[in-house]
């Protein structure tokens, strides 16, 4: 370090110091300014070694200002959806209806009925508030409700297979995300992996010769976020069922993105659950916030006997549902049973009319021209996606506000986007960042606007700055 530097960092001030001048931050509590003021100083101190000058002591307290609002904000905090994929796991997959916050306040705030019964004065089981329901939309004998489907499945090999052998098409042995691989799953299960067929095609026979002492249970892996073409055959679930059934062997379906509304997108079909358990399987699992548009949950359906046992493995404790998805995946599963499962926002983007959709591409186009004159703006035919692994290659016609910049410009817009106060999300193709409103919710639009309009503006202000130095 030269004595330049060494001199400079002599002259940062004390975090008192800035602390004092900073004062009072809107109502930020004084932990989150401390903290600020300390990282300010931290990545002051860094750039000084560096080289850099100690700026005034005003510059200080505008970064440690605006660094003590970020930290006040909850982490986890909602964005704008420009991305057209429905399902957007990292976006946190299906929105849930406005309508439904209501009774989810009601029963987190207050005590509830969740392991009583009113009736008799004794304690009742949390399953009870949903069971009926999933079962019944599902055409079951029973249904549970889990965490996720990936505790669904973990829970359901675990109570009817730990200590046999599972026999799983190759076709089939599906990386989920992560590290949710099948044949991690079925190890962590007790269960033994058997594969049968190959990569591309798996036939009965393959299943009937593997079936012998210690075969447990057949599974069915829904290639739910992938897609097989060419050469390619499996055996028909209902086909599989019988062979089960002949056996004495019971035959479970890992469905991924359960559906009850039929969906026939794009030349693709997804199976509806209610025709999987007509079909008959034993055991289904699939997610509440993919296609189902609730929220995060596993749902088992299907014989009572196997989910009277998985009810009663240690297993279930530990993958137990909480509360509050209980709240919402009730009134979800009520919108199903009343017929009104269309009205879920994720149905309602699935089928939003691309012409919707340009309508509303118009009126923001013309707004953001008269905000952001010369901004080279477009319409544009795309595709929306659903996402989440569902209906892998399902595209859905729609339009998109398509903002030319060229490739440097074009990153630096998406990310001032990412780091607007509510941050909106984007795609960026070619040297063009790409704003599809399926997956925008009306009442963002003002927002979306003022957003795009400022992301513009600090882009031009940049690019003044650059011309000065
Ligand atoms: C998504 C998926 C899972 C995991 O479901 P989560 O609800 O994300 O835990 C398991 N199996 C398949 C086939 C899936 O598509």
């Amino acid at each position: 370090m030269g004595e330049e530097a060494g001199s400079s960092l002599r002259s940062i001030p004390a975090v008192q110091t800035v602390l004092r001048a900073m004062g009072e931050v809107d109502d930020v509590p004084g932990v989150w300014r401390q903290e600020a003021v300390r990282d300010v100083l931290e990545s002051l101190r860094k750039r000084v070694r560096a080289g850099s000058p100690v700026p005034p002591l005003e510059v200080l307290v505008d970064s440690a200002r605006a660094r003590s609002r970020e930290l006040h904000r909850p982490h986890l905090r909602p964005v704008i959806n420009a991305t057209g994929v429905m399902i957007h796991t990292n976006l946190g997959r299906a929105p849930l209806p406005e309508a439904m916050m209501g009774h989810l306040a009601e029963v987190s705030t207050q005590y509830s009925t969740l392991e009583y019964r009113l009736e008799d004065g004794v304690r009742g089981s949390r399953h009870e508030h949903v069971e009926g329901l999933a079962a019944e939309l599902a055409g079951a004998e029973a249904a549970m409700v889990v965490n996720n489907n990936a505790a669904a499945v973990l829970l359901a090999l675990s109570a009817m297979a730990a200590g046999k052998e599972v026999v799983v098409s190759r076709g089939e042995l599906v990386e989920i995300g992560g590290s949710f691989r099948i044949p991690e799953v079925m190890a962590l299960s007790g269960a033994r992996l058997v594969e049968v067929g190959a990569t591309n095609k798996t036939h009965l026979y393959d299943y009937e010769r593997a079936i012998g002492d210690e075969t447990g249970l057949l599974l069915k892996v829904h290639q739910s976020n992938f897609r097989q073409i060419g050469f390619v055959d499996s055996v028909e679930r209902a086909e599989l069922c019988t062979l089960g059934r002949s056996r004495g062997i019971p035959v479970m379906e890992d469905l991924g993105s359960g559906v009850l509304l039929s969906v026939d997108l794009d030349g693709y079909h997804e199976p509806r659950v209610q025709d999987v358990v007509a079909s008959g399987i034993d055991i289904v699992t699939f997610s509440g916030d993919k296609l189902l548009g609730g929220p995060q949950a596993g749902i088992i359906a299907g014989r009572r006997e196997w989910i009277q046992r998985m009810k009663k493995h240690p297993l279930a404790r530990a993958v137990r549902v909480d509360k509050m998805t209980l709240a919402v995946l009730e009134s979800v599963l009520r919108w199903y049973r009343e017929g009104r499962g269309a009205e879920l926002p994720l149905w309602q983007m699935i089928h939003m009319p691309p012409e919707n959709i340009r309508q509303r591409a118009e009126r923001l186009t013309v707004e953001l021209a008269r905000r952001c004159p010369g901004l080279a703006l477009d319409i544009e035919p795309d595709w929306s996606e659903i996402g989440g692994g569902s209906l892998p290659g399902t595209r859905i016609e729609t339009y998109v506000i398509a903002i030319s910049l060229g490739e440097s410009q074009v990153t630096v817009l998406e990310r001032a986007l990412r780091q607007a106060p509510t941050a909106v999300i984007a795609r960026v193709n070619r040297g063009k960042l790409m704003v599809d409103l399926r997956t925008v919710f009306r009442a963002q639009e003002d927002l979306l606007l003022e957003t795009l309009a400022g992301a513009v503006h600090s882009i031009d202000a940049g690019k003044g700055k650059e011309g000065q130095s």
